[in-house]
């Protein structure tokens, strides 16, 4: 099985390939070795699910995973639970894959990829509730024997879960596995740049800022691989889940629901950019194209309904009746509680700019390429293609043949 790591590169997207150092790694990871800069995400443009399609080569409607938080309605946001754990996946993912051929797994602040028994050292990305101790939490959620042992050698890193420190903990954590462990698949997540994104801007300095490390963290990695002599064969594979779009305007939708009384009928989640509505006490099946007047939809400022056919044709995942987008420059909020400033976000639907993600492969017998389009469900089978493995659910196709001499 040829070894690889693979780094999320959270928040990255097509606009930022032209604006690279030249002199940077990830330039040179470019122009050196294959690449795709416009792989097209999933609807709606989160986090987490997109995570998981990309271990699984599977859309939401097949992982049950379609959004970054299970639907909790009436749960004030900083108290919700997200979709942490191994078990909201319902198909096999690449660390199965890997495992079930004799390899060992390595994830650190991988989206939802707590408790999960194929990965032998799990860093885990999970948060505390109201109430709840991050150390116990964290020791839950991941393994708990290899949290201690590299908080002991790197926790003088990290700030809580502040950026950018988090991931530099996460490289340094990424860099020492390589360097001990040498695992068959190791899948690390940077969220740098998307936290710079939300509270600066979509191309303000913080942002630009959070690439350069990124990029410097990358060289870093590519030198722990090649230093160690069981990962001088390795392939380094770079990805990223979704652009960003700045906000001037933040509607939210569930006080709107409650002035026009339709907050028994339906119950809304917001994904930033859009929404998902969903059934609520006194729901009766409806065409949400009939459920608002005009003046409402211009007051909720959409731009775009999307109907249960639209959402099955997107393969967006079960449970909404329908969905909304945002028009430009405008954010939907669902919170009880206050709101929370940000500069920009995400969450949109297709045919956007910042829909259009990165793929880049480099290392020995690495064709130098540039693949023109590919779908976020290609990742999964194309990563284990690379790695000499099949993953016989993903519905993506595996590309890798393109990508290697
Ligand atoms: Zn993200």
């Amino acid at each position: 099985m040829r070894k690889v790591v693979l780094v999320s590169l959270d928040a990255f997207f097509t606009a930022d390939v032209k604006g690279l150092n030249p002199e940077g790694f990830l330039a040179k990871m470019l122009r050196e070795g294959a690449f795709c800069r416009r792989v097209n995400t999933i609807f709606p443009a989160l986090t987490y699910p997109i995570h998981v399609t990309m271990v699984t080569g599977c859309d939401p409607d097949e992982t049950g995973v379609g959004q970054n938080q299970p639907p909790q309605p009436g749960v004030p946001k900083g108290e919700r639970v997200w979709y942490w754990e191994r078990k909201h996946i319902r198909v096999p993912t690449l660390f199965d894959a890997v495992k079930e051929a004799g390899g060992r797994c390595c994830s650190i602040l991988w989206p939802v990829g707590c408790r999960n028994p194929a990965v032998r050292w799990i860093f885990p990305e999970v948060h505390p509730l109201k109430g709840e101790n991050p150390v116990v939490k964290a020791l839950r959620f991941g393994t708990p024997g290899y949290i201690l042992r590299e908080e002991k050698r790197f926790g003088k890193l990290r700030k809580g879960i502040a950026e950018p420190w988090l991931s530099d903990y996460a490289a340094a954590l990424a860099m020492d596995t390589v360097r001990r462990r040498a695992p068959e698949f190791t899948a690390v997540h940077w969220i740098d740049l998307d936290s710079a994104r939300h509270h600066n801007g979509t191309f303000s300095a913080g942002a630009k800022e959070a690439i350069d490390r990124n990029d410097r963290r990358l060289e870093a990695l590519w030198k722990a691989m090649q230093e160690t002599p069981a990962m001088k064969d390795a392939l380094l594979i770079a990805v990223s889940d979704h652009g960003q779009e700045d906000i001037r305007e933040t509607v939210n939708l569930t006080r709107m629901l409650e002035q026009y009384g339709l907050d028994r009928r339906f119950f809304v989640q917001s994904n930033g950019m859009s929404a998902c509505f969903f059934p609520g006490g006194e729901y009766e099946p409806c065409d949400p194209r009939q459920v608002f007047t005009p003046e409402q939809l211009r007051e909720m400022r959409v731009a775009r309904l999307y109907t249960r056919e639209d959402l099955d044709a997107l393969h967006a995942v079960q449970g909404p009746v329908f969905a909304a987008e945002a028009a430009e420059g405008v954010a939907f909020s669902d919170a009880l509680d206050g709101e929370k400033r940000e500069a920009a976000t995400h969450g949109f639907g297709p045919g956007r700019e910042a829909d259009l993600c990165l793929f880049a492969v480099y290392g020995r017998g690495v064709k130098q390429c540039e693949i023109p389009a590919m779908e976020m469900r290609d990742v999964g089978p194309t990563v284990a293609g690379l790695m000499g493995l099949e993953l016989p659910r993903a519905r993506g196709t595996d590309r890798s043949a393109e990508l290697l001499e």
